[in-house]
């Protein structure tokens, strides 16, 4: 990894944030980015540079806008040199039933989950054949491969971006890029908080037992993925030995799509 050099676009907490630690880790520079406050994110930037002695970057720019998408690619390329490892990560999530989902979450979701792959994926390739080598690795989920129940925007977005990695995919079979999506069930980061809460307020349950009911409504396996281990699985996808997978889901979800 000492010579690569990876962009993960919602890094600054839970899934996006194990990823550049475990590639900075591996050598990689990396390129942080989410919402966060930009001296708390410089700060962020300098640890990792610290912790790893590799070089590391910040931004925080607003995956709803499509031009600020455009944007960070282009200042992670000036500032580190490339892209030669591009991971989607940043997603929100809002549940209620379509009857009453409000507009404007529907239009946040599906820019956010869906549209930035696109845009980042779109400003990152030209570079990527230049050099003839490149990973994208769009972070879905099983919810990319069945649907759930109040949650249309999201499950929309993550069959979207299963679609739009299968797409890039057979586009560059021969440049030396492979693009894949990693599909994971319940991994314990701030974006399930809510509704860990929400379920323990509706089923009078303590917030214990709610996150134990809530993973095995769907889940077999009754535990949660470390978010370190999608880490993992990107790192191997960015690995020589992952050179022919393309165009894959990888469900990493406990058996939950398995039934
Ligand atoms: P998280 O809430 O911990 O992190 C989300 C990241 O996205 C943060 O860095 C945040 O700043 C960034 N972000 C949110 N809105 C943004 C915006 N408008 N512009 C720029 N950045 C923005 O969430 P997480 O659980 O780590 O989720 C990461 C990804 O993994 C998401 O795509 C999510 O859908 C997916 N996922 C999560 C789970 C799970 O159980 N946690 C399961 C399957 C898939």
């Amino acid at each position: 990894m000492k010579t690569k050099t990876a962009l993960i676009t919602g890094s600054t907490s839970g899934i996006g944030l194990a990823i550049a630690h475990t590639l900075a880790e591996a050598g990689a520079k990396v390129g942080l980015h989410g919402l966060m406050a930009e001296s708390e994110g410089s700060a962020l930037a300098l640890e990792f540079e610290r912790r790893y002695g590799t070089k590391a970057t910040f931004s925080n720019a607003d995956l709803r806008c499509a031009t600020a998408v455009g944007e960070l690619v282009d200042y992670t390329k000036q500032a580190l040199g490339g892209v030669d490892i591009l991971v989607n990560n940043a997603g929100i999530q809002y549940t209620s039933r379509v009857e009453t989902f409000p507009e404007q979450k529907w239009d946040d979701i599906i820019a956010i989950n869906l549209s930035s792959a696109f845009h980042t994926i779109r400003a990152a390739l030209p570079f990527m054949k230049n050099r003839g080598w490149g990973r994208i690795v769009n972070i879905a989920s099983v919810h990319g491969l069945v649907a759930s129940v109040n949650k249309a925007a999201y499950v929309t977005a993550k069959h979207g971006i299963v679609g739009l990695t299968k797409a890039v995919a057979l586009e560059n079979v021969e440049q030396g890029i492979t693009c894949n999506a990693i599909c994971p069930g319940w991994v314990d980061t701030p974006l399930i908080a809510a509704q860990i809460e929400q379920y323990a307020q509706q089923h009078q349950l303590d917030l214990q037992a709610a996150r134990h009911q809530l993973i095995t409504d769907k889940q077999p396996m009754p535990v949660m993925t470390p978010a370190s281990s999608i880490g993992q699985w990107v790192l191997f996808l960015c690995s020589e030995f992952a050179q022919t997978t393309t165009g894959a889901a990888l469900p990493i979800d406990g058996g939950w799509t398995a039934q």
